[in-house]
């Protein structure tokens, strides 16, 4: 047994597929080994697994004590169909996956077994295996609380949530504006949201919820969570804040290299990082618009061009990394060699943490993922909002309205896209303006605090250890 070599106790953690899941759980992997003297299994399926995220398990960096366990992959053959969204071929994925999931628990029992939110379905072994489990939230705290009222709306509310004439008033915490609703909510006939419902009707099964943010980020939304008489009735699990758990190195090729030695010739906070997560992808029309408004804005960038998608916002979710393409068929004519001096223009995927970092990169243009938004505010680096798929209308809205820390585009009335002049605006705002110099500030405001939380007797650092402390205890 792995846990019993090792003489250090054994905890397992299951991430559902996806960098933005995967990348989080990692972190709390490497946190539990190296600060909580912990053995890790870190469960993944890699059933579709992107070259990304193959990537980033097979790295030889990873501390000795985290045991990658790459389950079989399941056949999905029958199962899965294109037109299939992300969420639904997730909780697919991973129901397929639960026969190997029960066997690698059952030959190495842990002491916690701490899951990610579509993968809730392994409570259920847990409970059989008796390992207490947890959750892992990598999305907002406000998502937790909106998620944890969704049975409760699903069975007093008629009709869709969108067409609702007010906004929705999550108990105790801020209200979410109808059109913010994120994707797997929006029409309650599909599949997509059953599944959802699912997966978060699940959570009170857990001993504990943690979740990727800490008090200083979303102060409202946590207190309504420990506080508001609705979730004490339910009841939920205590949460859990042990974050801003962001990666904090990644492999980089020679590509990659390549584009941190262009930043180091670029003056401190020139530079607009732009990409969009890990699978965000825009239409040929916007992708258009996007390179002229830079080009106007005449500001230093990064731009990380995927294939555009005309049919999906999310079309690299499950591919990211995977092709090797010319990102200049994409632009307009010429874009390249305009903006030689200014810009780089990188295929597929960037090393995003180490641009962040970088202090030559002074703004981010981001579809507000939540991995992308800590690893902005933690760089202390600040964002264009450009919120695409999932949760993420709900993230710009809180960054620019409730934390300060990021412009939103407008979209023109009667218009899909974001026009070039729009665009150019937001940058030079960013970039150069008041409203950018006031935004840097909160920022770094917010950076400090990050930084303190996760030291030893910081909140999320103090909230992550009392707990392991309990494992620690718990003969299995
Ligand atoms: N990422 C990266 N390079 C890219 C795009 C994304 O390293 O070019 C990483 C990013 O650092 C983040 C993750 O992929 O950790 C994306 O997670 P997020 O939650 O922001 O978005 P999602 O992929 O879940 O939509």
């Amino acid at each position: 047994m792995v846990g019993a070599e090792s003489g250090r106790p054994h905890v397992a953690l299951l991430p559902s597929p996806g960098m933005g899941h995967i990348i989080p759980l990692l972190e709390m992997a490497k946190r539990l080994v190296l600060h909580h003297g912990f053995h890790v299994s870190f469960i993944t399926i890699t059933t579709e697994a992107s070259a990304a995220q193959t990537q980033l398990l097979r790295s030889p960096n990873l501390p000795s004590g985290l045991h990658v366990v790459e389950l079989p992959p399941a056949d999905m053959s029958t199962i899965l169909h294109d037109d299939m969204t992300i969420v639904q071929r997730l909780c697919l994925i991973v129901q397929e996956s639960l026969p190997y999931i029960r066997s690698v628990l059952r030959e190495n029992p842990p002491q916690a077994l701490i899951v990610d939110i579509f993968c809730t379905d392994a409570f259920q072994i847990a409970k059989d295996l008796s390992i207490p489990a947890y959750s892992f939230f990598t999305a907002p705290t406000a998502l937790l609380a909106l998620s944890l009222y969704l049975p409760t709306m699903d069975r007093e509310i008629e009709g869709e949530y969108v067409d609702l004439p007010k906004p929705v008033q999550v108990p105790g915490c801020n209200a979410i504006r109808t059109e913010d609703l994120l994707d797997q909510v929006r029409n309650r006939k599909i599949e997509e949201y059953k599944w959802y419902l699912l997966s978060v009707s699940r959570l009170p099964m857990a001993v504990g919820i943690f979740v990727n943010t800490w008090e200083d980020l979303e102060p409202v939304w946590l207190r309504g969570l420990r506080e508001n008489s609705f979730f004490q009735q339910i009841p939920i699990p205590p949460v859990l804040p042990i974050g801003p758990l962001i990666k904090e190195d990644e492999p980089l090729t020679d590509f990659d290299n390549d584009c941190i030695e262009w930043l180091d010739k670029q003056p401190p906070d020139s530079v607009l990082f732009i990409t969009l997560g890990s699978g965000g992808t825009l239409t040929s029309t916007q992708l258009t618009e996007l390179a002229w408004g830079l080009e106007l804005s005449q500001q230093r960038f990064i731009l990380v061009v995927r294939t555009p998608s005309d049919a999906s916002a999310s079309g690299a979710f499950f591919n990211v990394g995977n092709n090797v393409m010319k990102a200049e068929a994409y632009l307009p004519q010429g874009f390249m060699e305009r903006t030689q001096e200014v810009g780089l223009v990188i295929p597929s995927w960037a090393p995003q943490v180490t641009v962040l970092r970088h202090p030559s990169t002074g703004g981010f243009l981001s579809h507000c993922g939540w991995n992308s938004t800590l690893e902005s505010i933690s760089h202390g680096v600040p964002m264009i909002a450009w919120p695409l798929y999932a949760e993420q209308r709900m993230n710009a809205t809180m960054l620019t309205e409730e934390v300060g820390v990021a412009v939103r585009p407008v979209v023109g009335e009667g218009k899909n896209v974001v026009g070039r002049e729009e665009i150019e605006r937001v940058v030079r705002l960013v970039m150069e303006g008041e409203e950018g110099k006031e935004m840097r500030r909160r920022v770094r405001e917010l950076q400090s605090s990050a930084l303190a939380t996760l030291k030893p007797g910081g909140p999320s650092f103090e909230a992550l250890s009392e707990v392991a402390g309990t494992w620690t205890t718990t003969a299995h």
